[in-house]
């Protein structure tokens, strides 16, 4: 992946997005991309626009382009200036894009790997052979359709390497958790244990 930063022009082979505003393969800025965090390197104040806590208000004063990342923002009607740092608790978790605002590649990471682990926590024992061709296509849209476009392309080379299994719910849940490990791995985070992977998505923890 390319960034603004001059020193890193061209995406590391199954490398972690460097900090920096991510460029595409347009050569354009990917916000889609990019950790809310990076958007502007090296400040942790973001500008909240005026009553952005009120969902009316807010509707109001958040630009419809959202062209220019979050910056942009800051040219709505009366911003207030928030230092996250100190206000994390009221977003749920730190840097991450406020309430109604467009997600950042973490929050989308969140919300597919949510959707994508719990359908397959809920697939058949025994799906049909619909049930099995449908959750084929879902999985090998994602390299076509995730938004971030070096996710999916790496998505895409890893799901060719070890194609998916569909024969049933726990086998795919495997597989998924193992696709999952993939990218935690690409990330420098710790791998999950996919032993516990209905107890994550499904069961819950014991009592
Ligand atoms: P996430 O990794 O989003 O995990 C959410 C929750 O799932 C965790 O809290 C944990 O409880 C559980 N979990 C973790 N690992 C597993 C597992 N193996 N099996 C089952 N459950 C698990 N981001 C990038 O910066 N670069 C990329 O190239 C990239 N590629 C992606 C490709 C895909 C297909 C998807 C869906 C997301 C990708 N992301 C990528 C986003 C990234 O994976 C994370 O979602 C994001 O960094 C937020 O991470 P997180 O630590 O909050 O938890």
């Amino acid at each position: 992946t390319s960034t603004t930063d001059s020193s890193s022009q061209n995406k590391p082979s199954r490398g972690a997005m460097p900090p920096g505003m991510v460029m595409g393969p347009d050569g354009k800025p990917c916000k889609i991309c990019t950790a809310f965090r990076n958007w502007q390197p090296g400040t942790t104040n973001y500008t909240e626009p005026a009553g952005a806590r009120n969902p009316q208000k807010q509707a109001q004063s958040i630009p419809a382009s959202y062209s220019a990342g979050f910056a942009a923002l800051a040219s709505g009607p009366t911003p207030v200036v928030v230092d996250i740092s100190k206000n994390a608790s009221s977003y749920g978790r730190p840097d991450e894009p406020p309430p109604g605002c467009p997600p950042d590649v973490e929050q989308l990471g969140r919300a597919t790997w949510t959707f994508l682990h719990t359908t397959a926590a809920y697939y058949p024992e025994k799906p049909t052979p619909n049930q099995r061709a449908n959750m084929l296509m879902l999985l090998r849209s994602l390299p076509v359709l995730y938004p971030c476009t070096w996710c999916a392309q790496d998505f895409g080379e890893d799901i060719e390497k070890n194609p998916p299994d569909v024969s049933g719910r726990v086998a795919l849940s495997k597989w998924l958790c193992e696709r999952h490990n993939e990218v935690n791995e690409k990330l420098g985070k710790v791998t999950f244990n996919c032993a516990k992977v209905d107890e994550r998505w499904k069961d819950g923890p014991p009592d």
